[in-house]
C-alpha cells in the first residue's frame, strides 16, 4: 500500500540576495517523504542539504523561495510566521548540528529544553521541569545534566540534549542535520541507536542529513543525492548503495573509508560548482562520461528502474564493456581444456574493476576475449555498444588497450624508447609524424619517464623491467583509451616497484577518468584499487560484486584460500 506523503517538495528553488548579487542554494528540488519512513540526504558540503532543512521548518527568512512545500496537505511556502509557527517544533523539528553555538550559553540545557515545551506545549514551568526530566531519560542522559550549561557537556551529550529538545512536542517530521559530525565511533553509533529506538517509540518520520554512509545505509529507506543545489539521484537505499545510477552518487561512495577500509581513497577529482553558476549538467566539468549536451542543458530528473531517479542525459553511469557468456576450450593435444566457462562481465564508465584469481584460472584467456585477440567459442563482447569480432578496438584512437605482463612481449626491444611508445599512433597513421611525436612525448611524464634526449633514444632492451612497464602503460595512453586492460602488470616487479606504478595507474585513472580491468593473482594489492571485483577459478566466475562485497565477504578466506592453494 502507498501512504500519502507526509512530505512533498515540488521545484522548490532558493536563493539569497545581498544587494544586486543573487546566490542561488537549491535548485527546482522535489522529494517526498511518506509518514513514519527515512529519507537520506547525501552530497558535499555546500550542496544545499541544511538550506533545505531550514527551508522547511521556514527558517530560511531572509531567502527567496519559489515552489511548494507540502506538509501533511498544508502548503508552507507563503504562510504568515504567525501561521509556521504552529508547525515549527510542534509537527515539523529540527536537529541542528551539533555546536556549542545552538544553545544559550548562559541558561542550563534542561531550561532551554523546558522553554520549548513551554513555549510550544503551554505547560506551566512545573510540568514542563517533570517532562524534561522524561525527555532527558529517553535521549540517554541522567536528569542531573539538565543543570548543565552547554560548555560543560561532551559532543556527544550535547547532540543528545538537542535531540531530546527536537522531539520534546512529539513532532510528525524530524529533521537530523549531521549528528554524527565530531563524534567519535562509538559515540556515534551510539547515537544512531539512540534516533532509532526514538523513531520506533514516537514513529516520526525523518530526514537524515550525513555524510556517514554507513548510517545512512542502516537508518534510510530511501535516499537523494543533492548536488549543486539540484536532485541528481533518488531511490531506494540499497538499490542506490549497491549499484548508484549517477557518476556522482557512485564517487561519494567509492570515497567512503567505512565501505573501502582497505582501500586507497581519491575522493571526487575537481570541486563542486556554484549552485546555479552552469547552464548544463552541473556534474559535467568533472564527469568522465560527459558529452555534447551534458555542458549546455540541464539534464531533467527522470525515472531509472524500479522507484528509482536518475538526472543524466545519459539516463546514468554507462557501460564501456559487456561480456556475456564467453566460452573458449583450447584443444591440448587432443585433450579439451576449459579455459573459460560462461563468463559474464560488466565493465562501467570511470570504474576500476578487479578480476582477481589464481594463475591459470583463466584470466589472461578472459582478457584476450575481451579484446578479440581470441575468438570466443561461445558468447560476445560489445564494446561501446558495439559488438566486437576483430581488434578494430585495440587499434584506433579512444578505444581499448591491453597492457601485458611480460612487456618485451608488447614491445619490440631493438625500438627505441620513444619509437615503442609512439608505434601504436604509427600503425593507425595518426595525424602528422610531428603530433604523434609530440603525443608520445606528452604520454612521457604522465608515466614518470623522462623526456630526456639520451633517455629517449635508448633502446627498450637496455631499460630496467619496471621502466619497460611504464613504457608499455605510456604506449597505451598514446591512443587515449577508455578502457584499459592491465594483465598482470605489477607481477614481475619488486614490492617497490609495484607499489609505484599500482599508484602511478590509478592516478592516471583517477585524473583522466578512463575505466580500467585490473587483472591479478594478487588479493592484497588488487583490493588498494578495486570499485568493484569479479573472481575467476578455473574458467568459472565465482563471486563478482562491490570491492567491499567480494574482498570483504564473509568468508574472505574462501577468496584467498581459492587463489592461494594454485598460487
Ligand atoms: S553524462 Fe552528462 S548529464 Fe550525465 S552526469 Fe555526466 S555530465 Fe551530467
Amino acid at each position: 500500500m502507498t501512504l500519502e506523503p507526509l512530505l512533498e517538495i515540488n521545484d522548490l528553488c532558493l536563493e539569497y540576495r545581498q544587494n544586486d548579487l543573487v546566490i542561488p542554494v537549491l535548485d527546482r528540488v522535489n522529494l517526498s517523504l511518506a509518514p513514519g519512513k527515512t529519507l537520506g540526504l547525501i552530497g558535499e558540503s555546500g550542496c544545499g542539504k541544511t538550506s533545505l532543512a531550514m527551508a522547511v521548518m521556514g527558517l530560511a527568512k531572509s531567502a527567496r523561495i519559489t515552489g511548494d512545500i507540502r506538509f501533511n496537505g498544508v502548503e508552507l511556502t507563503g504562510l504568515k510566521e504567525k501561521e509556521l509557527a504552529k508547525f515549527r517544533w510542534n509537527r515539523i523539528a529540527l536537529v541542528f548540528q551539533n555546536s556549542q553555538e545552538v544553545f544559550n550559553p548562559v541558561i542550563t540545557v534542561g531550561e532551554q529544553v523546558a522553554e520549548t515545551l513551554i513555549r510550544h506545549l503551554g505547560l506551566n514551568r512545573a510540568v514542563a521541569s517533570q517532562q524534561t526530566a522524561s525527555l532527558f531519560k529517553q535521549a540517554g542522559l541522567e536528569p542531573v545534566w539538565q543543570n548543565a550549561y552547554a560548555h560543560q557537556l561532551s559532543g556527544g551529550m550535547r547532540q543528545r540534549v538537542l535531540i531530546a529538545m527536537a522531539v520534546a512536542c512529539s513532532p510528525d517530521l524530524l529533521i537530523v542535520d549531521e549528528p554524527f559530525t565530531a563524534l567519535d565511533p562509538a559515540a556515534a553509533s551510539a547515537m544512531a541507536d539512540l534516533i532509532v529506538t526514538l523513531q520506533q517509540h514516537l514513529g516520526f518520520a525523518m530526514i537524515l542529513i550525513s555524510h556517514a554512509m554507513p548510517a545512512i545505509a542502516r537508518m534510510t529507506e530511501n535516499i537523494v543525492t543533492l548536488y549543486a543545489g539540484q536532485v541528481i539521484e533518488a531511490g531506494p537505499t540499497q538499490a542506490v548503495l549497491a549499484d548508484p545510477c549517477h557518476p556522482y552518487t557512485r564517487g561519494l561512495i567509492n570515497a567512503c573509508p567505512e565501505f573501502y577500509g582497505y582501500k586507497d581513497l581519491w575522493g571526487i577529482a575537481g570541486t563542486p560548482p556554484s549552485p546555479g553558476s552552469v547552464s548544463g549538467c552541473p556534474f559535467c566539468p568533472r564527469c568522465v562520461q560527459h558529452g555534447p549536451n551534458c555542458s549546455t542543458r540541464r539534464p531533467p530528473l527522470v525515472e531509472a528502474g524500479k522507484s528509482r531517479q536518475v538526472a543524466c542525459h545519459k539516463g546514468g553511469i554507462t557501460t564501456v564493456l559487456e561480456a556475456r557468456g564467453l566460452e573458449k576450450t583450447f584443444d591440448l593435444n587432443g585433450t579439451a581444456v576449459k579455459a573459460v566457462h560462461q563468463a559474464d562481465i560488466t565493465i562501467k564508465f570511470g570504474e576500476v574493476v578487479a578480476l582477481v584469481g589464481p594463475s591459470g584460472s583463466g584470466k589472461s584467456t578472459l582478457a584476450h576475449l575481451l579484446v578479440a585477440l581470441e575468438i570466443p567459442d561461445k558468447g560476445r563482447v560489445i564494446f561501446q555498444g558495439t559488438p566486437l569480432t576483430d581488434n578494430r578496438a585495440t587499434s584506433c584512437m579512444n578505444g581499448m588497450q591491453l597492457v601485458f605482463q611480460d612487456p618485451t612481449q608488447a614491445v619490440s626491444p631493438r625500438l627505441t624508447v620513444l619509437e615503442a611508445v609512439r608505434e601504436p599512433l604509427d600503425i593507425m597513421g595518426w595525424k602528422t609524424q610531428q603530433d604523434r611525436d609530440e603525443k608520445a612525448l606528452a604520454a612521457l611524464p604522465l608515466v614518470h619517464l623522462s623526456r630526456d634526449t639520451g633517455f629517449l633514444n635508448q633502446p627498450c632492451h637496455a631499460l630496467s623491467g619496471g621502466q619497460r612497464q611504464r613504457v608499455s602503460v605510456a604506449r597505451a595512453l598514446v591512443t587515449d583509451p577508455v578502457l584499459l586492460i592491465a594483465d598482470e602488470i605489477t607481477a614481475m616487479l619488486d614490492p617497490s616497484a609495484q607499489a609505484h606504478l599500482l599508484r602511478m595507474l590509478k592516478g592516471l585513472q583517477h585524473k583522466q577518468g578512463f575505466s580500467m580491468l585490473f587483472i591479478s593473482h594478487d588479493i592484497h594489492l588488487t583490493r588498494k584499487i578495486a570499485d568493484r571485483a569479479y573472481v575467476l577459478d578455473q574458467g568459472k566466475i565465482v563471486a563478482k560484486g562491490a570491492g567491499y562485497e567480494v574482498f570483504e565477504s564473509t568468508d574472505p578466506s574462501e577468496i584467498t584460500f581459492k587463489i592461494q592453494r594454485r598460487v
